[in-house]
């Protein structure tokens, strides 16, 4: 998956296909609820509320002002392109910490089977037993879940390239910027 697409499925995981509407429309400049939602055809409620999704993940920003002639509110919109790498990258850290908190879980957790299907064991309890079954005196076997953990690494390092990437395009542009 490259960065356009994990940026995509956030938003649209986030504030819906509305709020990905909005967001690839690139306004260039603010834009109320209203004008958004007249040039989509979209109810400007639901605008609003896939406004407010991306406010909160801190892709979109706005500045209240009071109508004049109808005393209504009004929000001004921007879409805050700008912070794009830096809420993937907070999202990409959160998904990383829960693989981590998985990984680790299931390292602790080494398990002994009987051959014959009687107890499932931890590895103290193993040992305790001298690796024979209580009930049958079979072998206890090591459950291997060497795989499981191959798999959730290699998510971890996906996301870890993902983030130097990230991090990667951040340094360009401040050396072209500087
Ligand atoms: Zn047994």
């Amino acid at each position: 998956m490259d960065r356009e697409d994990l940026i995509r499925e956030l938003i649209e995981r986030v504030a819906g296909e509305v709020g990905l509407i909005v967001y690839t429309l690139h306004p260039k400049r603010e834009f109320t609820d209203e004008e958004i939602a007249a040039e989509l055809g979209v109810e400007i409620n639901d605008i609003r509320k896939a406004l407010f999704y991306l406010y909160e993940i801190g892709l979109a920003d706005y500045r209240r002002r009071r109508d004049d002639e109808t005393g209504w509110m009004e929000y001004y919109w921007r879409i805050r392109y700008d912070k794009e790498d830096e809420v993937l990258k907070r999202e990409l850290l959160k998904t990383k910490k829960k693989l981590q908190e998985k990984l680790e879980a299931e390292e602790m957790s080494v398990y002994y089977l009987c051959i014959n299907g009687c107890v499932k064991v931890n590895y103290e309890e193993a040992m305790d037993l001298n690796f024979t079954c209580p009930r049958c005196g079979a072998p206890l076997e090591y459950f291997d879940t060497s795989i499981v953990l191959e798999n959730l690494k290699e998510e971890i390092k996906k996301i870890d390239e993902l983030i130097a990437k990230i991090d990667g395009a951040k340094r360009r542009a401040r050396k072209v910027s500087s």
